[in-house]
């Protein structure tokens, strides 16, 4: 394939900054949020009447962690072109009453599991805190966002000399290995340091505090790393990678006949049923709105929904280079080789036959190249939001993801040219339509 002349380094660049600046989900929409009014889109709220121009972009959020951005075309449109990713990561969040005193000495924090993690990567590295609090006003409550931005807890993990098995494998006990030290302090200045740290940092009153959801998260910064910059490791590439290369795709896009959609959902790694995941009715509440706001009948959201398209952009696994033989045989997804379509027999993956050749015809038209992903016959996959998405919203859709190693660490791997890619495939995907001509013939227009 004759490849065209992308920005690799500039769109790194971004994504790094956007991943440095996303510590937690509620990071990741303010962030999104940011480049939205930056490029012109209008904010929307979902408790007040939405007033929409042909050929204008918009935006709305749900949960201040979910987040939906569109672009309605010049003239009446065919369908919704859609992507979805989720803003979510595991990691380890913080419990109300937190503080444990340990012998009077030391000070560690209560934590919970948030997803499914790789524990072993969390120890040993310095941590912060992030996410959201909710405050007493005059008025009733409101939503302030943290980010604690200095080295502040670490997990320490225990001495080999104390665990000599410990490289044949250990089993981590999330109540006593994960809690981070806190600090030294002691006595009656234990109980609410936490909060009270929380607090300064938001300039309120302890006491103002009603409500918290922080998360730990990594300080380490992503870099871009290999002997010719071939990888780039990060917190949260999974899955804000996606989540950036649709936000830059739809920036990019010129929509013709469709009206293209981002969508950004919360709570994929816990099973998306909450009203900001995949499971909730927000996209189909934000389409049925967008049909009635531009004056449509009910029966012209239903063609249009047999005219649409939408891509789940979720991250897939890479080939290890230390478990080569850990993927299928015939289907190896290698960093920078391109876009990896997902497929499942049992559909824990929406691709089908026809989703997955509208997409490969996509790709096409975006000059970039694609591979193909199933698990090992023997091997039990993990799950993404397509198919959970289907069940408000059923249309066509492509499960898709960049390849990356080390999912669900708090340090991802992945390669360098593939952001890049899937921004690509992502602007021809919203600037085109798929329109259905009967069930199984499609018309593309780019
Ligand atoms: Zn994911």
């Amino acid at each position: 394939m004759s490849e065209k002349n992308f920005s690799f380094d500039t769109i790194n660049q971004e994504l790094l900054k956007f991943l440095d600046e996303s510590p937690s989900s509620f990071h990741a929409v303010a962030n999104q949020k940011e480049m939205l009014e930056a490029a012109g889109f209008t904010r929307l709220l979902e408790g007040c009447k939405w007033s929409l121009e042909a050929g204008q972009g918009y935006y709305v959020t749900r949960n201040d962690s979910a987040i939906i951005a569109f672009r309605i075309p010049k003239k009446d449109f065919a369908g919704f072109q859609i992507m979805a990713s989720h803003s979510d990561s595991p990691v380890f969040k913080i419990k109300a009453n937190a503080e444990i005193e340990v012998e009077k000495k030391y000070v560690k924090l209560n934590v919970e599991k948030y997803g499914g993690m790789l524990c072993s990567p969390w120890l040993d590295r310095p941590l912060s805190v992030a996410g959201r609090i909710v405050v007493r006003t005059p008025e009733g409550v409101k939503t302030k966002l943290i980010k604690v931005d200095r080295d502040l807890m670490i997990i320490p993990n225990l001495a080999i000399h104390m665990n000599r098995q410990v490289n044949e494998g250990y089993e981590f006990n999330a109540q006593k290995d994960m809690l981070p030290l806190f600090s030294a302090e002691s006595g009656e200045n234990v109980k609410g340091s936490f909060l009270r740290l929380i607090a300064k940092e938001a300039d309120v009153k302890p006491e103002d505090i009603l409500d918290t959801d922080l998360f730990l998260y990594n300080r380490m910064k992503g870099t871009i790393l290999g002997l010719n910059g071939e990888f780039i490791a990060s917190p949260h590439l999974d899955d804000l990678q996606c989540a950036f290369a649709s936000l830059k795709g739809l920036l990019a896009a010129e929509p013709k006949d469709s009206v293209a959609v981002h969508c950004v959902m919360d709570n994929e790694e816990v099973g998306s049923g909450t009203k900001q995941g995949a499971a909730s009715t927000f996209l189909k509440d934000v389409l049925h709105r967008i049909n009635a706001a531009m004056g449509r009948s009910e029966e012209e959201y239903m063609t249009a929904l047999a005219s649409s398209f939408m891509v789940s952009a979720d991250n897939a696994h890479g080939i290890h280079p230390n478990q080569p033989d850990k993927a299928d045989p015939t289907n190896r997804p290698y960093m920078n080789e391109g876009i990896v379509i997902k497929y499942s027999a049992n559909q824990k993956y929406t691709t089908d036959a026809v989703s997955g050749a509208i997409f490969k015809a996509l790709c096409a038209k975006a000059e970039v190249p694609f591979q193909t992903f199933h698990n090992r016959s023997d091997m039990l996959g993990g799950s993404t939001l397509g198919n959970i998405s289907g069940n408000q919203v059923a249309l066509n859709t492509v499960d898709i993801g960049l390849p990356q190693i080390a999912m669900h660490s708090n340090y991802e791997t992945a390669g360098s040219k593939d952001t890049a890619y899937l921004t690509e495939a992502a602007k021809v995907l919203f600037s085109a339509a798929v329109c259905g001509d009967g069930d199984g013939n499609y018309q593309l227009k780019w």
